[in-house]
């Protein structure tokens, strides 16, 4: 039996490692189009700044089970940085600060920023009860101190999506597995050199360690779906046939899968993530021992990641920035992180670059999820994996880990017919 995975995103590595792992005798096939593994979560060897970085800082968190799995499976936890009281965010307009580690935190940041009334800080217990289809601002709040310093902030930083249209339902659930739970679950980890150190390159050599093939360089153009149920792959190489006994995980964005087998996949909205990374100048008893993170608030940067010799900010959600060239949105970023890095915010550092991900995630609305969970009701062949195909959470690593697995299981379990 072979099993082809089409895409090395954290989904199709995750499938594959479940397969190599439960050494079932399957050959397993990996397709990707890119030079790398990675997809959306990947690093490079940067000679501007000369240094390793990543497409843009990813945050997990305490709650992932499957990200914690992954990490314990490669021998890579310690390539994870826990924030140890969560990461201080910082509102520079009302000169509030506040840390975001504990559900007390909550009150504080309530106090600091001024929260205007009970009723504003009651709207967080809304969490626990049940509703239906709507929006993260409708459901939580759409204006005052806390929508602005908390609900938007976090449907940005959860779903990449700002709360005036973030699907409610979704960030509530991580929400609950999160604050809700507090300790260890809202624990919040960077990746302390890379992600390519702590998620991708050790899967890479372990598969192959196992046996697997890795085909980079490897676009899949369409999939042939004859009537009598045999499947051809078209790559720009060439064609392969499946067998009857052989099986298809299509590890796929949405945006994809759509080109290649239209609908299976649920309608989508690009939402961009643009992160700038800076070499900085600074003498070495000034940065930090550990990275750091801190949230911004009002401002067009969203998050400082603070590694010493580098720092990453980000915006979310930046559907309005992705179009600025690279030198003005350098300049605007740098011009909110400087402050807190402690260094000057009128000249840009020396080596920096501007990654624009166009297509991070999906703008993840209540149509969206909508949408996802009608389709993913239907049975499919080929079986999907993908950060989006776990309904009612938001597309994450979590997700696109959870996915692969899911993916494996239904492989191993021989419950879905030839593909
Ligand atoms: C800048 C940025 C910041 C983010 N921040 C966070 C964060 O803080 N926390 C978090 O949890 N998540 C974050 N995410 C989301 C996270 O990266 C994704 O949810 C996850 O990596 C998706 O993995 P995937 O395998 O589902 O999809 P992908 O990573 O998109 O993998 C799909 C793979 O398929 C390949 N491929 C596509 N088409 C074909 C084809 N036709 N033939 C062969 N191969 C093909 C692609 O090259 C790619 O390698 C962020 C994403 C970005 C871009």
């Amino acid at each position: 039996m072979i099993v082809h995975v089409v895409g090395a995103g954290l989904a199709g590595l995750s499938a594959a490692l479940a397969l190599a792992h439960a050494r079932a005798g399957i050959r397993i096939v990996v397709h990707e189009a890119a030079p790398h593994a990675g997809g959306r979560c990947r690093s490079w060897n940067d000679l501007r700044l000369g240094a390793e970085i990543d497409n843009g800082t990813h945050a997990v968190l305490g709650a992932n089970d499957a990200v914690l799995h992954h990490l314990t499976l490669l021998g890579t936890s310690d390539e994870i940085h826990w924030l140890p009281d969560g990461p201080r965010m910082i509102w520079p307009a009302r000169g509030a600060a506040w840390r975001l580690g504990r559900p007390r935190d909550l009150v504080r940041a309530w106090r600091q920023t001024g929260g205007s009334g009970v009723a504003e800080l009651a709207t967080a217990f809304r969490l626990a009860l049940p509703f239906g289809a709507t929006t993260v601002a409708a459901r939580f709040a759409r204006d005052g101190c806390l929508a602005e310093a908390l609900w938007d902030p976090l449907a940005r930083a959860v779903m990449n999506t700002p709360a005036s249209l973030a699907d409610a339902g979704a960030f509530a659930r991580v929400l609950r597995m999160t604050l809700a739970r507090g300790g260890p679950a809202m624990r919040m980890g960077v990746a302390r050199r890379s992600l390519g150190k702590g998620f991708v390159d050790p899967a890479v050599a372990r598969l192959r360690a196992l046996g697997a093939e890795l085909r980079f360089g490897t676009r899949l153009r369409a999939v042939g779906l004859s009537g009598a149920g045999s499947t051809t792959l078209i790559f720009a190489g060439g064609a392969v046939e499946l067998r009857a006994q052989d099986r298809l995980i299509l590890a796929l964005p949405p945006w994809e899968l759509d080109g290649l087998m239209p609908g299976l996949a649920p309608r989508w909205i690009d939402s961009p993530i643009v992160n700038l990374h800076a070499r900085l100048a600074r003498p070495p008893r000034h940065a930090p021992h550990e990275p750091s993170m801190i949230g911004l608030v009002g401002t067009a940067a969203e998050w400082v990641l603070d590694r010493g010799e580098l720092a990453s900010v980000t915006a979310s959600a930046a559907g309005e920035l992705v179009g600025m060239p690279a030198t003005d949105l350098a300049a605007r970023l740098w011009r909110d992180a400087a402050p807190v890095l402690g260094l000057d915010a009128t000249a840009l550092p020396p080596a920096w670059r501007i990654v624009k991900e166009r297509r991070a995630t999906p703008l993840q609305t209540p149509c969206f999820a909508a949408d996802r969970k009608r389709l993913l009701r239907q049975p499919s062949a080929p079986i999907l994996a993908g950060d989006w195909t776990v309904p009612d959470l938001p597309c994450t690593i979590e997700t696109a880990l959870q996915s692969g697995t899911a993916a494996a299981a239904q492989v191993l379990a021989g419950i879905v017919p030839a593909a």
